[in-house]
């Protein structure tokens, strides 16, 4: 049978899997000496077999009493025993931390005795009570389903009985009176009665703790930030320390580095006389942490040595829980800690710096998704026009403008109807997920760096202004008012500076990044601060490391050069159809419409030298580096009229109608596909409409002999789209080998071109040996070969079902966002070993979506493709991830 229970004392920070970070981290303190209150993790096995069985696992009792038991001896106390009880927190704490979003009750082992013991042994009856109603109201809301309102309600009331709107005023009466209260509202509520027996107390909570796992909040928290939906969380039991014993008790938050900006220094919130729950919530006002110097000098000073302790144990930036009973510093949490994108390449770097990790684990300390968040823009400098209304804390960076909203209901309304909306709240909890989700920002008048808003937004990489306290925000009325009594109302356009704090009334232009200004090379790496060298430390290293090269998508000369500014190595994918777009639309109808060979050509002849400008452009712009054009693939119906349109047309002129129209309709008739998808579209095309592709390969063969010509080094690779059979690209490679002859002969200019395939068909993928023989290089057409693996269209399926399919776990993660790797993933790996067998060497890239997806990178580095291919503005990313891969 498995151990289901680990006392801290047994545990390690790399027992995640089974205790959970919070379980792990507090065992990893306690072997580290640090003052962490005695307790025991129930691990996230018993959790799973909770949740799949509906009941607990056999033993698992048995073993809880005997840690109990060890657990009381060590404090020579007994849970909830009348005259000296011994109290404990039930804490949930899953492999990743999902902060909020699971339960925990505090205090458990109170009851209408052992509040009397407790009240006797801290000779203080107003903590005690205090401590008792605190249970019933966590206890009610987490385990029972009470409203939570209800019992807020009721304090309120007590404190307008009083006169007063400060907790702080109530008595130990006012506490005993809503102890009473609370109990009648559980009865009421949950029909039965708060449970006073502290073993069952004890267990319930347990239990609740791991149903939490699938709270509705949880599970939404977890596809935000793609966390495996089967891995259940532990259960932390921990007795209790106390922070509201008095003045000199307290509780806070701390970082070890400021995880908005990765800065050195003391960051953190500290609250007197109060629990936990207390700080995080933003209920009330928090001092800052330097101020605790002052507060308790020692407690301070041991906290820092703590946090310098941790710091050089986990070589990373830590966040930290603690308390503080009557004077004593007691450790109640620590993780490393959540932080933004800026924070993460400075701290990364300032790591090194100190000789805590080697430039390769500082490399593996940043994401892809982190640079691309460095990447967005930023408000103007220099903001005219818009009023400022106030400056709040800078929570998240990143630039936001937007509708303003004041509920999740709202916002996840207009977000739909595709309205930037930002959020603002007093302060946000967990049931406001959603639409925080569906806002570009989030705006709140209360609460610091640590408080929900600003901890949930960072992890999500959105942008976030928290404590703007000189806002007065109303959400009932829909409006919240600002310095100098400006009134904004739901609706109303803000803009919110994550990284400065300030909020505006209006829209504020945005400018770009100086990550991207130094990718462009307008910023030197000396010049760009602190934050630029990082980058530029980081991905020299990955570009040193990366096995394979970064190419990008791109259709023009522009984007051409900038994707090879952003350290592109070349073209992955030219699409040639944007060409055949515009004013050149004219000549594709006239293509489609000839009417034989004659007129065919004349179109062909019209296209061709605008092809070839085209071309030339881009292998100006990527000279000296391979540039792979693929033919045309779209369906030629994409290039006309709409059907029904022109059917109308032609219908509502009757006799009168143009002729040219008359042909046109019977075009568009005889080219109307049900599934253009899976019709005349790609290689099918070049072997349908006669000259067309040849048309395409001599544009590009007669560029690059001039642009040889003129002294450039042009390397064109020829790519045909949707092969399914070998035979479909021998005969139009025979044609294109022709081609590319004639041109050789007739200019006198020798430009080498490969001529290889798209895999994007399963057919291709399982074919690939016979298909190598014919192609001089492969690349994955992974769109298309996700759609053709699954069966799904993509422009109908995601908007249809792959919400339901999120939910229900058939995927984490739309397979067109990140590569399926057991399936489409499957056929890669089959078609690169094959294409190599029959032609080793043979040149393998991709050029879907995916190649600009770190994970997907990171697969396609374990395949040993030679290149992906992604938009420009993806390049550093991937180049980042090619580098991490290799690690
Ligand atoms: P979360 O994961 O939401 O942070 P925690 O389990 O850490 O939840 O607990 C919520 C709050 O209660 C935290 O502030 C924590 O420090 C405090 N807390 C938890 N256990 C104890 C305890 N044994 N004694 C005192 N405070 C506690
Ligand atoms: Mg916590
Ligand atoms: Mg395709």
């Amino acid at each position: 049978m498995p151990k289901f229970v680990y006392d801290f004392t047994e545990g390690n920070k790399d027992l995640k899997d089974l205790l959970g970070g919070k379980g792990a981290n507090l065992a990893e303190m306690t072997n580290l000496g640090l003052p962490v209150p005695p307790g025991f993790t129930i691990t996230a096995e018993a959790c799973r077999h909770y949740l799949e069985h509906g009941t607990l696992p056999d033993g698992l009792a048995e073993e809880v009493n005997a840690h109990l038991d060890a657990l009381e001896k060590a404090m020579g106390k007994k849970l909830g025993r009348p005259d000296d009880p011994l109290l404990v927190s039930v804490r949930s704490g899953a492999k990743f931390s999902m902060p909020g979003m699971m339960e925990t009750v505090l205090n458990v082992g109170l009851n209408d005795e052992s509040v009397h013991g407790l009240a006797a042994q801290a000779g203080d009856e107003r903590f005690a009570w205090d401590s008792y109603r605190r249970l019933i109201q966590m206890f009610g809301k987490t385990v029972l389903d009470v409203d939570g309102d209800l019992f807020e309600d009721a304090i309120e009331d007590v404190k307008r009985a009083r006169g007063t709107e400060d907790d702080a005023d109530l008595t130990a009466d006012d506490f005993k009176e809503l102890v009473e209260r609370f109990k009648t509202i559980v009865r009421e509520q949950a029909g039965r009665e708060f449970p006073t027996d502290p073993r069952e107390q004890m267990d319930l909570a347990t239990e609740a703790v791991f149903e939490s796992w699938n709270a509705d909040r949880a599970i939404l928290y977890r596809r935000q930030e793609r966390i495996p939906v089967d891995l259940g969380t532990a259960v932390n039991i921990c007795s209790m320390v106390f922070g509201n014993m008095g003045m000199d008790s307290g509780t806070g938050v701390a970082f070890t580095r400021d995880p908005a900006s990765g800065q050195q220094g003391i960051y953190g919130d500290y609250l007197q006389n109060a629990q936990g729950e207390d700080v995080v919530a933003g209920i009330r006002n928090t001092v800052p942490l330097k101020d605790l110097e002052r507060i308790d000098k020692a407690s301070y000073d041991r906290l820092l040595e703590i946090m310098e302790t941790l710091e050089n144990h986990y070589r990373d930036m830590c966040d930290i829980e603690f308390t503080i009973e009557r004077g004593k510093l007691w450790m109640l949490q620590t993780r490393v800690g959540k932080r933004t994108a800026a924070a993460a390449f400075r701290i990364a770097c300032q790591l090194h710096d100190q000789g805590l990790i080697d430039v390769d684990e500082a490399a593996r300390r940043v994401t892809g998704d982190q640079l691309a968040q460095l990447m967005f823009p930023r408000f103007a400098s220099k903001v005219e026009g818009v009023r400022k209304l106030t400056k709040g804390m800078n929570a998240s960076p990143g630039a936001a403008v937007g509708k303003v909203v004041f509920t999740s209901e709202r916002a996840v309304e207009l977000a739909d109807q595709g309205e930037d909306v930002i959020l603002v709240r007093r302060e946000t909890n967990p049931d406001d997920l959603s639409g925080m989700v569906a806002a570009k920002g989030v705006l709140t008048s209360r609460g610091g760096k640590t408080s929900h808003a600003a901890v949930v937004a960072r992890g999500m990489g959105k942008t976030c202004v928290c404590g703007a306290e000189e806002l007065d925000v109303d959400v009932k009325a829909g409006t919240f008012t600002a310095p100098g009594g400006v009134t904004v109302n739901e609706g109303d356009v803000i803009s919110i500076d994550g990284s400065s704090g300030d909020v505006y009334l209006g829209e504020v232009p945005v400018e770009d990044s100086p990550v991207v200004r130094y990718f462009e090379g307008e910023l030197s790496a000396e010049d760009g601060g602190e934050l630029v060298a990082a980058v530029n430390r980081v991905m020299e290293h990955a570009d040193a490391r990366a096995a394979m090269a970064v190419r990008a998508n791109a259709d023009n000369a522009g984007d051409a050069a900038r994707a090879r500014r952003f350290g592109a190595k070349g073209i992955g994918l030219c699409r040639t159809e944007h060409m055949f777009l515009g004013d050149r639309r004219q000549l594709v109808e006239e293509l489609i419409l000839a009417d034989g060979g004659e007129e065919r050509q004349a179109a062909l002849d019209a296209l061709e030298p605008l092809q070839k400008q085209d071309f030339e452009g881009i292998f100006e712009a990527m000279d000296g580096l391979p540039v792979t054009i693929r033919l045309i693939d779209p369906p030629l119906h994409e290039f006309l009229p709409d059907l029904t349109e022109l059917s109308v047309r032609v219908a509502l002129a009757g006799d009168g109608a143009d002729p040219k129209d008359r042909r046109l309709l019977e075009a568009v008739t005889r080219l109307h596909e049900q599934n253009p998808m899976l019709g005349l579209r790609g290689v099918r095309l070049g072997l349908v409409i006669p000259g067309l592709f040849g048309m395409q390969v001599r544009a590009i063969a007669e560029a690059a002999a001039a642009r040889k010509a003129a002294g450039g080094d042009p390397r064109p690779e020829i790519m045909i789209p949707l092969v399914g059979a070998v035979q479909e690209l021998e005969a139009v490679r025979d044609e294109a080998r022709g081609i590319l002859d004639e041109v050789r002969e007739s200019t006198g200019v020798d430009v080498p071109a490969l001529v290889g395939t798209m895999i994007e068909l399963p057919r291709a993928a399982l074919t690939a040996g016979q298909i190598a023989e014919a192609a001089e290089f492969f690349s994955f057409g992974t769109n298309d070969l996700t759609q053709t693996t699954w069966g799904f269209s993509r422009d109908d399926v995601e908007a249809a079902f792959f919400s339901r399919y999120l939910e229900l776990g058939i995927f984490g993660v739309s397979p067109f966002e990140t590569l399926d790797r057991e399936g489409v993933g499957r056929l890669v790996r089959i078609a690169a070993e094959e294409g190599r067998k029959a032609r080793p060497g043979i040149k393998l890239g991709i050029c879907g979506e995916h190649g600009g997806d770190p994970d997907s990178v990171h697969f396609c580095h374990e395949v040993g493709l030679d290149y992906v291919s992604c938009s420009p503005f993806r390049v550093p990313v991937a180049r980042l991830e090619a580098g991490r891969a290799a690690i």
